[in-house]
């Protein structure tokens, strides 16, 4: 075995990182003893060394060539040879599958004379195969622009002989005019160039783009698989297509794909022709249909997942060109995983961990109100490549896409047809319509994979020019507003109102199935009746963190509110208190009513006071006019509450510490609302939890604790009840963490509030980050954003540290994390490993939660 060259022999499925996914499964359905033509795949490895020296090495030139000499005595052709000719495809294939983001060169072995000796034979498909290869080199090793090549070509009514050698005359001649060079004539300076073409493929900026916007960082380069030819346009008995072992869009279990008849690889996948459904091949080819649905269902068992494969018949033949794990949407993915359970291809294991945290948020997409749909008007209709609905502006290119995005914009954006060049503009559009492709046009399948709405080959759309689109009867301009829906395929004008969607039932069925095996316990933080709502909805196992200022925010407590905090004395911030109480206490209540009797934590005002005044004039004046405070001294007392650094000011338990009666305004709204609910469930058991933010200090936390026990003890005696209230610590600061054990003797529980710790940690303000973040993750310095992924070398090794001192104390203190990272996979994963009993995250991230953990469990 050479060192950088794997033949389809010797190679195997789980060989992908070396071999590309593309050789990997070449090799592996070719030792299953499938129709693959004859090829070998050359590593990632050597593209890695390409990068560096920007040329293919003697040794790997001299490798390439006894690899080609093996496939001439295997295939009895030879590269170059006139009456017996080799012809190769070079495709590209990284380890991770990016769909078309690299290039690809087909027809290589080709030159004048051994396309004169094919002609012989053929003529109109010896000249195609030739004008094909030569602007298909010309584009990828070259660069020249494929409009070029097209104009030249479109430019003949009919194609017959005489044409295509008129055609490849004037491509030659582009060719020398674009080159300074005449189109050479020796096949194996066309491989060599070829594959580095390929290698160079890696950094083009698509590429790049793609694999940055999919994170795609790990992986050093493309493997290149020299295959050769087996050719769908040879006659009429040639076709080429792909298919999926389901349906990508629902996930049902049918032969879902394209087929079109003479014609090559690409003609399909540019979207360029329209091909037909391959259930065509039933009636025109009954005994190839048959041989591809055993195939292709063969291997969707071997693989144990969804299959796309391209294939080509030459001759009536079917020969296997690709198998991959196809690109769906998130419903369909779903679908899948469940239907491939229930057929035992797959086990209980398997399905949890093939099933993937993306897909199951993205099966909760928007889709219109269907009262909004009744009343709007249809446009226009095309085929629904990709679910979920989206409104937006209209823009036909990347620019104007960017554009209207940057100034705050949605955009919906309007092609002919998309190339891999359109990712950027595909990915900032909120849908996608192209007036042409089916299907697995690249539109389609790259839609698909982002869980946006796509809308493709409508004879409804006429793009005029880059600012104008007739749709059905009507002439949009750039910036009209459309919506559309890629489930049902239809475009409406003007805006439609979006609303969440049903889940499908298999996400309950997946998640039900997760549930039991969940290991780290994943609750929800929720403010509003209505959140708690979806957390329940959502299987989450109790609420742990209410923050309790966003009830404040109304309009008319807002008002109370600013009183309290204006009062000059206690005795004066007590009588706003008393105002504020009732409405607490009401709050509370909904909340208690809305979440049964699942573990409830209700975290004691955190904020600085000064956010909730107001700064701009108008304000100032309407709420000196209520409180009957002049402005002027309305001004002097929120600059006296101003402070530098908010976030390290006066706030969390401080505000407890110099205004006690806030707290115990809050305890007792709570009590009153706990007691309000008992009495109409006497049935029901409480288990509600207090707690305390931002504790850096032991003698804060007994003051605090000490005024709030007073408080429910009197509480509770007065009304002869005991709602075995829990009152625990938030630790935030990292002083808090190396005092966890002192903490831990004083607490019920602990929740790590990582958001305010990763702020203290690193020094990083939590709501400026995004001004130098993106240049810490390029030059390498953070891979990922604190704020999103724990950074388990600084404030893992805190919690790491708070975790171990606290259990030296209270080995079964019950503790979490209620940061955004506990919504994070990989940061749930860290909270485990370290031995946290809990996360909470928001309601919409607790199915992906219960999935990692239920993976972690399996694991
Ligand atoms: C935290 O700091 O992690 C936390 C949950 O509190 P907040 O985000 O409200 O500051
Ligand atoms: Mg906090």
């Amino acid at each position: 075995m050479s060192t950088f060259i794997t033949t389809f022999k010797e190679g195997n499925k789980e060989m992908k990182q070396q071999l590309g996914g593309k050789g990997a499964n070449l090799a592996e359905m070719t030792n299953l003893g499938y129709p693959v033509p004859n090829g070998f795949t050359i590593h990632t490895s050597a593209c890695s060394l390409y990068q560096r020296d920007q040329k293919l090495s003697d040794t790997l030139k001299n490798d390439i060539k006894k690899h080609i000499q093996t496939i001439e005595r295997e295939t009895n052709k030879n590269l170059g040879s006139k009456s017996n000719p080799l012809l190769l495809s070079i495709r590209s294939g990284a380890e991770i599958s990016m769909p078309g983001m690299m290039d690809t060169i087909l027809n290589l072995g080709i030159n004048d004379e051994i396309a004169y000796e094919l002609a012989k034979k053929d003529p109109l498909f010896a000249y195609d195969l030739y004008r094909r290869f030569i602007q298909m080199y010309g584009n990828v090793v070259k660069g020249i622009p494929m409009e070029k090549f097209d104009k030249i070509y479109d430019s003949f009514d009919t194609i017959n002989t005489d044409s295509l050698l008129t055609i490849i005359n004037d491509y030659k001649s582009l060719y020398q005019a674009e080159t300074k060079e005449t189109f050479s004539q020796n096949p194996y300076h066309h491989l060599y160039e070829a594959i580095e073409s390929v290698m160079a493929s890696w950094g083009n900026e698509r590429a790049v783009y793609y694999r940055d916007v999919n994170n795609i960082h790990n992986i050093k380069g493309t493997a290149v698989n020299v295959q050769t030819m087996v050719f769908g346009n040879v006659d009429e008995h040639s076709a080429t297509g792909v298919c999926f072992s389901r349906n990508p869009s629902t996930g049902k279990k049918e032969l879902f794909g394209e087929i079109l008849w003479q014609a090559q690889g690409e003609d399909i996948v540019a979207g360029t022709h329209t091909p037909l459904p391959i259930q065509s091949l039933i009636s025109k080819k009954p005994e190839l249909y048959e041989q591809l649905h055993h195939l292709v269902y063969e291997l969707e068992k071997h693989y144990k997942d969804m299959q796309d494969i391209e294939f080509t018949i030459e001759s009536n033949r079917l020969y296997l060109l690709q198998t991959r794990s196809g690109k769906r949407t998130p419903q369909a993915a779903l679908k899948i995983n469940r239907d491939l359970f229930d057929e035992g291809i797959i086990s209980k294991k398997e399905l949890i961990l093939q099933t993937n945290e993306h897909d199951i948020s993205g099966a909760l997409h928007a889709e219109f109100n269907i009262d909004t749909v009744n009343l709007a008007t249809e446009i226009g209709h095309g085929m629904n490549a990709s679910p979920g609905a989206a409104v937006g502006r209209i823009a036909f290119n990347k620019e104007q896409t960017l554009d209207y995005v940057e100034n705050g914009y949605n955009v919906i954006l309007v092609r002919h047809e998309t190339s891999p060049d359109d990712i950027q503009a595909m990915d900032q559009a909120q849908g996608i319509i192209t007036a042409q492709g089916g299907m697995t046009s690249h539109a389609a399948v790259v839609t698909r994979a982002m869980g946006k709405p796509c809308i493709v080959g409508s004879n409804d759309i006429k793009i005029n020019n880059q600012n104008e689109v007739i749709i059905g009867q009507k002439t949009y301009q750039k910036g009209d507003y459309i919506s559309m829906s890629g489930t049902t395929g239809t475009i409406y004008d003007g805006k439609l109102v979006l609303e969440t969607q049903q889940k499908p039932k298999e996400f309950d069925q997946i998640l039900n199935l997760g549930n039991k095996h969940q290991t780290i316990k994943i609750l929800a933080n929720a403010d509003t009746p209505k959140d708690i709502k979806t957390a329940l909805l959502y299987d989450a196992k109790g609420i742990g963190l209410v923050r309790t200022e966003h009830m404040f925010f109304d309009e008319e407590r807002i008002r109370l509110f600013q009183q309290m905090i204006l009062s000059q004395t206690s005795e004066k911030r007590k009588i706003a208190l008393d105002k504020l109480l009732p409405v607490q206490a009401e709050d509370f209540y909904n909340l208690f009513k809305a979440n049964g009797s699942l573990p409830i934590t209700v975290r004691y005002l955190d904020p600085p006071l000064h956010e909730f005044l107001p700064n701009s004039p108008h304000a100032i004046k309407s709420l000196s006019d209520d409180s009957k405070i002049s402005v002027v001294d309305l001004k002097k007392q929120i600059q006296r509450l101003q402070e530098v650094n908010p976030m390290m000011g006066h706030r969390g338990i401080r505000l407890g510490i110099t205004y006690p009666e806030i707290y115990t305004m809050q305890t007792t709204a709570i009590l009153i609302a706990a007691l309000k609910h008992y009495n109409e469930n006497p049935t029901i058991q409480l288990n509600i939890n207090l707690m305390l933010p931002l504790v850096s200090d032991l003698k804060e936390l007994i003051i605090m604790r000490e005024t709030i026990s007073k408080t429910i003890k009197n509480y509770e005696s007065k009304h002869q009840v005991s709602f075995n209230i829990k009152i625990g610590t938030m630790i935030e600061l990292p002083r808090a963490c190396l005092i966890a054990d002192e903490i831990a003797e004083h607490s019920d529980f602990i929740s790590f509030g990582t958001n305010d710790l990763t702020q203290m940690t690193l020094g990083f303000s939590r709501d400026d980050i995004h001004s130098f973040i993106d240049d810490y993750g390029q030059k390498g310095i953070y891979k990922n954003d604190p704020f999103k992924t724990i950074d388990t070398d600084g404030v893992g090794e805190l919690l790491k540290i708070a975790v171990q001192k606290a259990r030296s104390i209270k080995p079964q203190l019950p503790m979490g994390v209620c940061g955004e990272h506990g919504g994070d996979r990989t940061s749930i994963i860290f909270f485990e490993n370290i031995g946290m009993d809990y996360v909470s995250c928001s309601p919409y991230r607790v199915p992906n939660a219960i999935l990692t953990s239920a993976k972690i469990g399996f694991q």
